[in-house]
């Protein structure tokens, strides 16, 4: 079998040029989604997901402000920050860019953000409302899985579900979605036993480990939808052996930048027995910030909608 691709980056567009067409429709009548994101220290890659998040919003007509603070802020300067953000009515959604410097206290810095500004959705108020299956912000990742399934009419009644990771910002999450959409659903993390043998029950098999390659056909049912949420990187000549054989264009991009991306599980093993397989990169990763767009829109609607008088 070669399983179909679930092509999360087409997903993402149409989910962009949606988010898009009613940014413009609400502008025209006085409302713009409004969000601010916040970044602290000189973390790199932070730095490249926070700038690709506010260009994102531009292209959108969402306005974005990025608020950029040194290495040494403390918690009660981004308390006083947060404070400030959830007062002003333009912006609908905050976005704290995470890791925060280790002498911040996180959680409390997270939690001081206004649920209905949450467009991360990892508040407790609005993870309450999501095992409640009340209406609230979902964090962009899962959604954005249950997204690119309705769209590509994957079947989640009834379905079996594997999800192997238990995080706050994935296996949680997107475990209740599917629950709510009625699958049955087993979750696993690194203590379940006989773990393939649990991942191979599965029709829709959603890996969020952060193990490069771990889950390869004896984990996979064959003619499962696999979905791979892992983002982590080959770095040696024998792991791009291993993995990748003689994939021409990821030995380039081995070759130019050092190392190539791989998600949690084994593509070239995976596509042989899976009936779909999300690509890395390309498939959940840029459904992610699609999400974020959407869950912007969607807080503005939800906190300023009823000033509308048009829609
Ligand atoms: P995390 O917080 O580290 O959670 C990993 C989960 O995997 C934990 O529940 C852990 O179990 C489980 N696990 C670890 N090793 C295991 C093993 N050998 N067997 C079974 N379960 C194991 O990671 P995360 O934030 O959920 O992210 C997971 C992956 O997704 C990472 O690669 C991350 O970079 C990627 N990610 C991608 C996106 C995207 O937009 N594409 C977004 C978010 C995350 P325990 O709970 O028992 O420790």
């Amino acid at each position: 079998m070669t399983a179909k691709l679930l092509d999360g980056a087409s997903v993402a567009r149409a989910i962009k040029d949606e988010v898009g067409s009613e940014v413009v429709e609400y502008s025209r009548r006085g409302l713009r989604p409004g969000l601010a994101a916040v970044i602290v220290g000189n973390d790199t890659a932070s730095h490249i997901y926070v700038s690709s998040k506010v260009k994102t919003c531009e292209q959108l007509g969402i306005f974005s402000e990025k608020i950029e603070l040194p290495e040494t802020t403390t918690t009660e300067e981004l308390l006083a920050l947060v404070q400030n953000l959830n007062s002003r009515d333009e912006i609908d959604g905050i976005l704290i860019q995470l890791p925060l410097p280790k002498q911040t206290d996180a959680a409390l810095v997270l939690n001081s953000v206004d649920p209905a500004k949450d467009v991360d959705g990892l508040h407790p108020t609005n993870a309450g409302r999501l095992m409640l299956n009340e209406p609230g912000l979902r964090p962009c990742t899962p959604a954005g899985i249950i997204e690119m399934l309705e769209r590509y009419q994957i079947e989640m009644t009834g379905a079996r579900v594997v999800v192997i990771g238990r995080s706050r910002l994935v296996g949680l999450p997107v475990a209740l979605l599917m629950l709510h959409r009625h699958a049955t659903v087993t979750i696993c993390h690194s203590r379940t036993k006989d773990l393939a043998s649990v991942a191979r029950e599965a029709d829709i098999l959603i890996a969020a480990i952060g193990r490069a390659g771990m889950v390869d056909a004896g984990y996979i049912k064959p003619g499962a939808a696999v979905v791979d949420v892992g983002t982590n990187k080959i770095t040696t000549p024998g792991d791009l052996d291993y993995f990748f054989g003689d994939d021409q264009k990821r030995r380039a991009a081995f070759e130019k930048n050092g190392y190539t991306l791989i998600g949690d599980v084994n593509p070239r093993a995976a596509a042989e027995v899976a009936g779909y397989l999300t690509p890395v990169p390309g498939g959940v990763g840029p459904l992610t910030i699609a999400m974020l767009m959407k869950n912007t829109l969607a807080a503005m609607k939800m906190r300023r909608g009823s000033e509308d008088k048009g829609i």
